[in-house]
């Protein structure tokens, strides 16, 4: 890694902490950084922030990484781990020393303790108060233990241009001087985050406004450094549909349960997620491409913003119909193989392509994709549900027997023949063609709703279709 600030180009990261999944705020946290270094023509890093060694795991380091590059949020160059670089953040806050910005604190525990009691009960801030700030370091305890903290001014204000917020200042009287290295020797949140983003060359930090308070802090350590200082984004949190914070209940899950779970295509969760926060005019429905084009962070607005399933949910009906009819019979095949216990044979998997023109266009998730299939898949004698049994039960026997005949002497196996078979039965029976649709519905696919009729017929087959007629009107009799 160089210390990228005198390269021109814009530079964004995304810097989870892997202490869960990738949750709906994350996800959208790494879609803007990620459309503002590609509309820019910059880079986008990823920074992984594992230095709560308790709380990291593994798995979500997994979870982050599966999210990202399944909503093809691509980063630049490799993964920076934050742990990883624990031995730079120390040479910084030595060097702070050095240079006069940072202080060696003795105070103990039991000390700070009781300066937090006294600030409570004389209802002050808490705050350190600066105890060992101007302190000659040779009243330091001997081999006592000691923290560095930087020596933050005090005096003034500092503004930050925040590119969403606009101003915000804050008195440097409320900021006090924060631990840099603990103890143990080991970094602070703080001091890693601002190292790194040196390091890493950022040039814009684009992240939850729940940071922005860190932010003040964080530039009083690079100013204190003689670094250039980054563009700061700090982007409003996403709220439920009542305005209360985001839930489970509200979508508070982890990308791949919107994946899993619920059904979603990257492209739905990447559409819905920008418009979550950003507008352009009343565009509704973008391209990745348009997206990137039209991406700033002057349309980053400043109120948080609601989630909304419905609209998430439209936009992922959309999404399917416009989909590739493989791709998505290649998301159904293993929730469809799961469910049957059994995988699905070559020509099998042919007929879920197929499939997939008469199931998109109500289908408003991947599950309802595979759910809406299962009966091409199902074993006879086929479950029948409530409404199919009902149907078959009522006396539809002589009707999809006539069915059965017309349909097994039509030679050939064509829309076109089919419907014709159906009508004249239809016909001679005195009834609507929706009449015979329905038990035939049933006969077919043991339920009450499928694809049209004649496509379910084309779906299964000949030989397929007249072996589940047939049973029906051996138990409707
Ligand atoms: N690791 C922090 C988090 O997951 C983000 C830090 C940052 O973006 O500066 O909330």
């Amino acid at each position: 890694m160089s210390a990228g600030q005198s390269e021109a180009g814009i530079v964004t990261r995304f810097a989870p902490s892997p202490t869960g999944f990738l949750h709906i705020g994350g996800a959208r946290t790494a879609l803007f950084n990620w459309l503002y270094a590609r509309h820019h023509g910059g880079k986008f890093l990823l920074r992984i922030e594992d230095t709560d060694r308790a709380r990291s795991t593994d798995a979500a380091i997994d979870a982050i990484i599966d999210g990202l590059q399944w909503l093809g949020l691509d980063w630049d160059g490799d993964v920076v781990f934050q742990f990883a670089r624990a031995a730079r953040h120390a040479e910084v806050a030595n060097q702070l020393l050095e240079s006069g910005h940072a202080y060696r604190c003795y105070a103990t525990s039991a000390e700070l303790e009781a300066m937090r009691e006294a600030q409570r009960a004389a209802k002050l801030p808490m705050r350190y108060d600066g105890r060992w700030r101007d302190r000659d370091p040779s009243e330091a305890p001997n081999g006592a233990p000691f923290v560095i903290r930087l020596k933050a001014p005090r005096e003034g204000s500092v503004t930050i241009n925040d590119r969403v917020q606009g101003p915000v200042t804050v008195n440097n009287e409320e900021l006090d001087d924060f631990v840099l290295l603990r103890s143990d020797g080991t970094p602070t949140y703080m001091l890693s985050v601002v190292v790194d983003d040196y390091d890493m060359g950022i040039t814009h930090v684009i992240r939850g406004d729940d940071h922005l308070n860190n932010a003040f802090r964080q530039l009083a350590l690079i100013r204190a450094m003689g670094w250039q200082e980054p563009i700061y984004a700090h982007v409003p949190l996403i709220h439920g549909p009542d305005g209360a914070k985001l839930s489970k209940r509200h979508g508070a899950m982890g990308v791949d349960a919107y994946r899993d779970e619920l059904g979603y295509l990257p492209e739905a969760i990447n559409n819905y997620l920008m418009r979550l926060g950003w507008g352009h005019g009343d565009d509704e429905i973008f391209s990745r491409e348009q997206a990137i084009a039209w991406f700033d962070l002057d349309g980053v607005g400043r109120s948080p913003s609601r989630f909304d399933f419905k609209k998430l949910e439209n936009l992922n009906g959309h999404y399917l119909r416009e989909a590739e009819d493989s791709r998505l019979a290649a998301i159904a095949q293993p929730m469809i193989e799961r469910k049957l216990g059994r995988t699905l044979s070559e020509p099998e998997v042919q007929t879920l392509v197929r499939a997939m023109t008469s199931l998109k266009p109500r289908a408003k998730s991947t599950l309802g994709l595979a759910e809406g299939a299962m009966f091409l898949f199902e074993a006879r004698p086929l479950t029948l549900d409530e409404g199919a049994k009902a149907l078959l039960e009522g006396g539809a026997g002589d009707l999809l027997e006539s069915v059965s005949s017309a349909l097994g002497g039509s030679s050939e196996w064509d829309e076109t023949a089919l419907e014709s078979a159906v009508r004249r039965v239809a016909e001679d029976a005195g009834l609507g063609l929706g009449k015979v649709a329905q038990p035939l519905r049933a006969a077919l696919t043991g339920r009450t709703t499928s694809p049209g009729i004649f496509d379910v017929l084309m779906l299964l087959g000949r030989e397929e279709s007249l072996a589940r007629i047939d049973e029906a009107v051996a138990l409707a009799a």
